[in-house]
């Protein structure tokens, strides 16, 4: 038997953001939404990007080169649509420039051209600041997440469990008990009703 789910599913967090580079013959105009650059080096390892983790780094030690690109999200001009740009370090130069200019990049312009006409010539890029409005430009994506979901590794390193130190308890707080039985707690009114019965039957009430 079929579980039927009358509702589609909610979306995942970054559903429909996608990573785009420079296309050859086809210049980029966009509007940056996100306020920093955020970069990191890869490798190229079993046919798919990996993040270069640094002095434990399995692919540094394999000799595997490494490249060093940065990532922005922004908004097409063209079609209204926010996605992840990759740059190169040279076309990245500019940017880093910008913001250490004005402190953020969001709402800036970015214009990118891909000089030549190979995939992996290189690209030229301009920043500037343009009249977006703030107010209406979508929320910058969490590149860093973004990243790391599309690289599958996790976001971030979670904490080490904290050492149980010997000869200590944990206390757990219990909730108050709904049905108190205390002889305190007991010594409650009986009902009027059932006081006058045991009156009549020579009971204490
Ligand atoms: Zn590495």
């Amino acid at each position: 038997m079929p579980v039927w789910i009358n509702r589609p599913p909610a979306p995942t967090e970054f559903a429909g953001i996608r990573l785009g580079r420079v296309q050859v013959n086809k210049p980029l105009e966009a509007i940056i939404t996100c306020d920093h650059l955020v970069g990191a080096i890869t490798h190229f390892a079993r046919r798919r990007t990996q993040p270069c983790t640094g002095a434990d780094c399995p692919w540094c030690l394999d000799a595997i080169p490494g490249r060093w690109h940065g990532y922005l999200s922004v908004l097409s001009t063209r079609t209204r649509s926010q996605y992840i740009l990759e740059l190169t370090a040279l076309a990245a130069v500019a940017v880093a420039d910008y913001e250490e200019r004005k402190g953020s990049l969001r709402g800036a312009m970015i214009v990118a051209t891909r000089i030549g006409n190979k995939p992996n010539s290189p690209v030229t890029c301009t920043v500037s600041p343009s009249d977006a409005d703030l107010r209406t430009l979508p929320r910058g994506v969490n590149l860093e997440k973004f990243l790391c979901t599309i690289w599958h590794v996790p976001p971030v390193t979670p904490d080490p469990e904290p050492p149980v130190q010997p000869g200590r308890t944990m206390t757990i707080p219990l909730p108050a008990d709904p049905h108190p039985t205390s002889p305190e707690a007991l010594r409650f009114p009986l009902h009027p009703a059932l006081t006058e019965r045991r009156k009549g039957n020579g009971e204490a009430p």
